[in-house]
């Protein structure tokens, strides 16, 4: 194996020297990810232009024998992200060009690099929309999107990252490309491959472009927050959403009395209600005309609180008034500055058991930890629950707390991470989500695919 010291010359030989940072010229924003874990300095930063070039990078690191890092946003909380000393952080971030969208297909094509928000606004001024959605959308990369199969709001109306993905150009850890860019949704040829790079957090491969679904943009959306006096009252709430709106429910965001209470204090927001309640949903439902959308909402809403599922309800009549309701939920990106730090979890659980999962959890913090913080909110329609715990009022034991949520996910058969991925942060816990004859499934997959172990190495799998 050659001398890997010489690889940053080899790189910016076949890259061109403005390609290849080191040393100190490396930004530290590379150095790390949103997760809070520990920065690390890589041998080098790479920011290659094209497939071709990224294919060149992974030849000469498989022939060096030296760890790849794909980055992206570098918006991701498992900590999947940082590069190792020795390594290549490989970014993404100079391939952001959305390449064409087909309105008549409704397909979009992009360079892993562009921005979520990119897409989504490219897919706008077409009149159609990505059906992805979350707070980090200005940052993250849809290369990061597809890698960790992210989900966010829209996931009650069209699923995660894997459901809108009809194509994806990959180049494998040899430098061999995969270009499985064909834009059908009907394509039974043996194994879909594409599917096993979505999610695996870049140790199978580097995702270089991908061929995006969009869909129709509704002509009208309607925002409303309810106040809620139990979680039995969400689930049937939700039910009647479902049943009136078939496909229109957009999304169904909980969020627990400590989470509003949190996110109206850290951004000076007021009340929305007269009075706390226990649980308030965030609500986004689509259809053709506003006015009778809204008039249709008022009415359930109405239907709700007459059989006392519903305490209160603010709907939106606005733009405006509907981002100020969602400004409430996206108090997320403010977690980092006023927990300390946070301890975040993103767990999934059967829908009805979400509830007594929470309150299981909540018990275990009280009596180890009495007086903590913390916060609890979800994507609850499609069985996601995240928890924030402030580590500054848990005596920083975070390895305990993870403890406490992980078992009793496991108790619930649930799985340890819902979006965000294993990274580093979950790879301690993946074996109460996975058997053991799953996880030896999964490392022979990595063994054919990268069997230097070069990509992403000590990430999801140990
Ligand atoms: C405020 C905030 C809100 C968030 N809300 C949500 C949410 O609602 N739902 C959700 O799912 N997540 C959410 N996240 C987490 C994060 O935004 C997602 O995980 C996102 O998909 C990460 O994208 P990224 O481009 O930042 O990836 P990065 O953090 O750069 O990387 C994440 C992983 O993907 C790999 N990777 C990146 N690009 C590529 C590529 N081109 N090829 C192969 N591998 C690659 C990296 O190696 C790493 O393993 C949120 C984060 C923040 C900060």
């Amino acid at each position: 194996m050659p001398d890997s010291s010489a690889l940053p010359d080899a790189l910016a030989q076949a890259l061109g020297a403005g390609a290849v940072l080191t040393g100190e010229a490396i930004p530290p924003r590379h150095h790390s990810d949103w997760s809070g874990a520990a920065p690390v300095r890589p041998l080098a930063l790479v920011r290659p232009r094209s497939t071709e070039e990224v294919a060149a990078v992974l030849r000469l690191a498989h022939a060096y024998g030296v760890p790849v890092v794909p980055q992206g946003g570098l918006t991701g909380l498992a900590g999947a992200a940082v590069p190792h000393a020795g390594g290549i952080a490989l970014s993404l971030d100079r391939m952001n060009a959305i390449e064409s969208v087909d309105a008549a297909a409704a397909t979009l094509t992009a360079q892993a690099g562009a921005t979520l928000q990119a897409v989504q606004e490219a897919a706008a001024e077409r009149g159609l929309r990505f059906g992805v959605d979350l707070g980090a959308r200005g940052s993250c990369q849809i290369g990061g999107n597809l890698a960790t199969n992210a989900g966010g709001n829209g996931v009650l109306q069209f699923g995660m990252m894997r459901e809108q993905c009809l194509g994806l150009e990959v180049v494998l850890a040899d430098g061999t490309v995969l270009p499985m860019l064909r834009p059908m949704i009907k394509n039974n040829t043996g194994y879909d491959l594409k599917q096993l790079f979505i999610g695996a957090e870049g140790t199978l491969g580097v995702i270089t472009r991908a061929v995006l679904r969009l869909r129709p943009a509704p002509a009208a959306q309607v925002t409303a927050l309810v106040a809620l006096a139990d979680f039995d009252s969400a689930l049937a709430l939700l039910g009647r959403l479902q049943q009136r709106f078939a496909g229109n429910v957009a999304a169904f965001e909980l969020m627990w009395r400590d989470f509003v209470a949190a996110s109206l204090q850290w951004q000076s927001l007021r009340e929305p209600f007269d009075a706390p309640h226990a649980f308030a949903a965030l609500i986004d439902v689509t259809g053709r005309d506003e006015e009778a959308l809204r008039g249709a909402i008022e009415e359930l809403l109405g239907e709700a609180m007459e059989a006392e599922q519903v305490q209160d309800a603010v709907i939106a009549q606005s733009r405006a008034q509907a981002a100020m309701l969602w400004k409430i939920r996206e108090a997320t990106a403010e977690l980092p500055t006023n927990m300390h730090p946070p301890i975040n979890f993103d767990v999934s659980l059967p829908m009805a058991e979400i509830g007594r999962f929470a309150e299981r959890c909540r018990a275990a913090f009280d009596a180890r930890w009495p007086g903590h913080i913390a916060v609890f909110f979800g994507h609850v329609g499609d069985g996601n629950l995240h928890i924030s715990v402030d580590g500054g009022t848990v005596g920083h034991d975070e390895a305990g707390v993870e403890r406490i949520v992980y078992d009793t996910v496991a108790a619930f058969q649930g799985s340890v991470s819902a979006e965000h991925g294993i990274g580093t942060h979950k790879m301690p816990y993946l074996g109460a989500s996975r058997t053991p004859q799953e996880l030896a499934a999964m490392r022979a997959i990595k063994a054919a695919l990268d069997p230097k172990g070069i990509m992403n190495p000590g990430k999801v799998l140990d």
